[in-house]
């Protein structure tokens, strides 16, 4: 069976691991070697020349290291794939590789907080112009993209304010204009949405978010054509941020459970959403499954599901925010997003704590809005817990 054929909930489970079991293990086993022996030169030669599979050096590639990358790889029905130590160094390692002194970029004003700073302060210095567009504004970014670029970069659901990119649309632009296109796909994971099926070249994520969804381990993934997908490793293999073998294989473990997590994290989201905008004390709330949402209907086009993550304002702006989070009992404060357990947090502490306040004002990133990453618990329970905590609004 071809693995297209099979639904993501069976991906999840199965794909990508079969290169890496060993002696009879059902499971991938956590290869910690930091080299591969071959009993003479010629058959070493072959596989450092790439003629045969296999590995040399972990800082290059590593057995547990390649079963997470090939799950992600077929989630994503991408040809190739190659990982990274964290998210950051998945974004970082693509914009170096693919970028020089003179190119210019479109994307967005609210990117994660690190690729922002990427944007602001690291790819400047090395002579690339960077042009950021209002997240909402498509006829903005497509007049951005018509004046001639290198790269487009797409992230989308955004964080923290949930703006949902038309990823079809503008990759067209993009590739009118001779331009490449990275979406970051952390917030919606493979499950609700394939950026390279809309038209996307690359696509990437924070495994350490909803991929790994437990909290315990950090990684970055990058997927898409192989002549791409090698640029990448190569600089990724020299400058070193290179996936552990312990984090492969928390990763690997934990995506067995991802269409699983993932559908009970929509479904919560959007029941919690909808409440949330029934309540005396929230402001606004942000989240692409609500019909109020100012592009729901290109999130209805391009997502399956409208993912975990929500953020909300409060009626007494960040004062009020202050009082209420700390009453929560069913959500760590705590910078991260996509696990099991529901989580809340601030911009300033969470996504954009790499940012000034300016900074964060020029995102047009309120400072008092609330992310609120939902977990796999029982939707009752966490509006019970919420309007418990509303109380002291
Ligand atoms: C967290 C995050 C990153 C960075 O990932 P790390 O694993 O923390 O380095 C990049 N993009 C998005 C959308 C994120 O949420």
């Amino acid at each position: 069976m071809k693995d297209i054929e099979l639904a993501p909930a069976t991906l999840s489970v199965w794909a990508g691991e079969g290169e890496s079991l060993a002696q009879g293990a059902t499971q991938v086993p956590i290869v910690y070697s930091a080299a591969y022996g071959y009993p003479d030169v010629e058959s070493w030669l072959d596989v450092a020349l790439g003629r045969r599979p296999g590995h040399i050096y972990s800082r290059n590639t590593n057995p547990t290291v390649h079963a997470f990358e090939q799950k992600v790889r077929i989630l994503e029905g991408a040809a190739a794939a190659t990982s990274f130590s964290t998210g950051m160094a998945a974004v970082s390692n693509t914009l170096f590789a693919l970028l020089a002194p003179g190119d210019r970029v479109v994307s967005v004003k609210d990117t994660y907080g690190g690729t922002n700073q990427m944007f602001v302060d690291f790819l400047p210095r090395i002579g690339v112009q960077v042009d950021l567009c209002d997240t909402s504004d498509h006829e903005q970014i497509e007049a951005a993209i018509g004046e001639g670029c290198r790269l487009v970069y797409l992230e989308s659901p955004t964080n923290p304010t949930l703006k949902v990119m038309d990823i079809a649309r503008l990759s067209a632009a993009a590739h009118e204009a001779g331009a490449l296109v990275v979406a970051d796909n952390t917030f919606a994971t493979p499950i609700n949405q394939n950026p390279l099926v809309l038209g996307a070249d690359l696509v990437l994520h924070s495994a350490t978010k909803f991929l790994g969804g437990h909290a315990d381990a950090l990684g970055g993934v990058l997927c898409g054509a192989p002549e791409l997908i090698a640029k990448v490793y190569h600089y990724r293999e020299i400058t070193g941020a290179s996936l552990d073998p312990m984090a492969a294989y928390l990763l690997v473990r934990s995506m067995k459970t991802l269409a699983l997590r993932v559908r009970q994290q929509n479904e919560n989201a959007l029941t919690i959403a909808r409440w949330l905008e029934e309540q005396p004390a929230v402001a606004a709330v942000n989240y692409p499954g609500l019909e109020t949402h100012l592009h729901h209907d290109v999130a209805a086009r391009q997502m399956r599901g409208y993912g975990g993550m929500l953020s909300f304002t409060l009626e007494g702006g960040f004062a009020a925010v202050k009082r209420v989070l700390p009453r929560l009992r069913l959500a760590h404060l705590a910078a991260n997003l996509g696990a099991v357990e529901t989580l809340a947090g601030v911009p300033a502490t969470t996504s954009h704590v790499e940012c000034t306040v300016e900074e964060r004002a020029a995102m047009g990133i309120p400072e008092g809005l609330i992310r609120y990453s939902v977990g796999i618990e029982d939707a009752g329970d966490l509006m019970r817990d919420l309007e418990q905590a509303f109380a002291v609004a």
